[in-house]
């Protein structure tokens, strides 16, 4: 039996990295699935790969800093598939600066992605959650988002403010009676375009990362894939304002 059999899901950032692989295990699984993303031509691409696989989804532009884009984004799937039972705010940015060298025009454009993009996702999820009868929605936060780090001032706020906003939400929905969990993922570093960004595909820095994760190597896109399936199942469904740490060991 498929694990998400029959459900709607929708992932932000699914053209590339952690949330193609998202989608790809989510379709996999039965579910029906929505990309949102910035990157047309990637997010056409990745429905193709889901379609010539069996399975069943659909491109959506979104910008994830835009509330009237959200909004748009939830109509259509909302059209296309008649419910939403499960929202992956997936879609981030990696910005390297401490907090001296972080000017604040970068600071917003990083709070604005990470963090303003997850609650405008959570909030116009849980209002078409609430039509369905209840969902799932799981926030991409980081390892970033646990403990510090001297050149990330604008992620770790970014990822720590994506851990404690998901408890809080999880805490509405469940003491206002919905039926809707609300979960955060906290990945150790994960080989896609994001840390191929990161290293400049340079081996020594890739090395250094690697050497950080007591496990020996990165992680791998399905490994973030299968912990949010998990939690986007009904399996975990005892499971809200939690936080599922997948990174080697980093954090032990
Ligand atoms: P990625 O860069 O490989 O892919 C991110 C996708 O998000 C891209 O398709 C991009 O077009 C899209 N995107 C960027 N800005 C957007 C916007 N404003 N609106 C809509 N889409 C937008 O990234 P990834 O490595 O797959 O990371 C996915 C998530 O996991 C991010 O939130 C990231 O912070 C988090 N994360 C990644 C790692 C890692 O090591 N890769 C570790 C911890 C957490």
């Amino acid at each position: 039996m498929a694990r998400v059999a029959g459900k709607v899901a929708i992932v932000s950032g699914a053209a590339n990295g952690i949330g193609k692989a998202t989608a790809q295990l989510l379709a996999k699984e039965g579910a029906k699935v929505v990309i949102g993303d910035l990157k047309e031509e990637d997010g056409q691409k990745a429905v193709a790969e889901i379609k010539n696989a069996g399975g069943e989804a659909a491109f959506v532009k979104l910008n994830v800093t835009d509330e009237a884009a959200w909004k748009a984004a939830i109509e259509q799937t909302l059209k296309l598939y008649g419910r939403l039972d499960i929202a992956v705010n997936n879609a981030g940015i990696a910005y390297s600066g401490s907090v001296e060298s972080t000017s604040l025009e970068d600071w917003r454009r990083v709070q604005s992605i990470n963090l303003d993009g997850v609650f405008l996702g959570t909030q116009t999820a849980i209002e078409a959650m609430k039509k369905s009868g209840g969902g799932s929605i799981v926030n991409l936060s980081s390892i970033e988002g646990l403990i510090g780090d001297p050149m990330l001032a604008a992620y770790n706020a970014s990822k720590g403010g994506v851990r404690l906003f998901t408890k809080s939400a999880a805490l509405h929905c469940a003491k206002s009676g919905y039926k809707i969990r609300v979960n955060s993922v906290h990945p150790g570093y994960i080989w896609t375009p994001m840390v191929a960004g990161l290293t400049k595909e340079d081996a020594a820095a890739r090395q250094k990362l690697v050497d950080l994760h007591p496990i020996g190597h990165l992680g791998e896109p399905n490994d973030i894939a299968y912990g949010i399936l998990y939690l986007a199942s009904d399996e975990s469904k005892f499971v809200t304002g939690s936080e599922l740490v997948i990174d080697g060991g980093y954090t032990a």
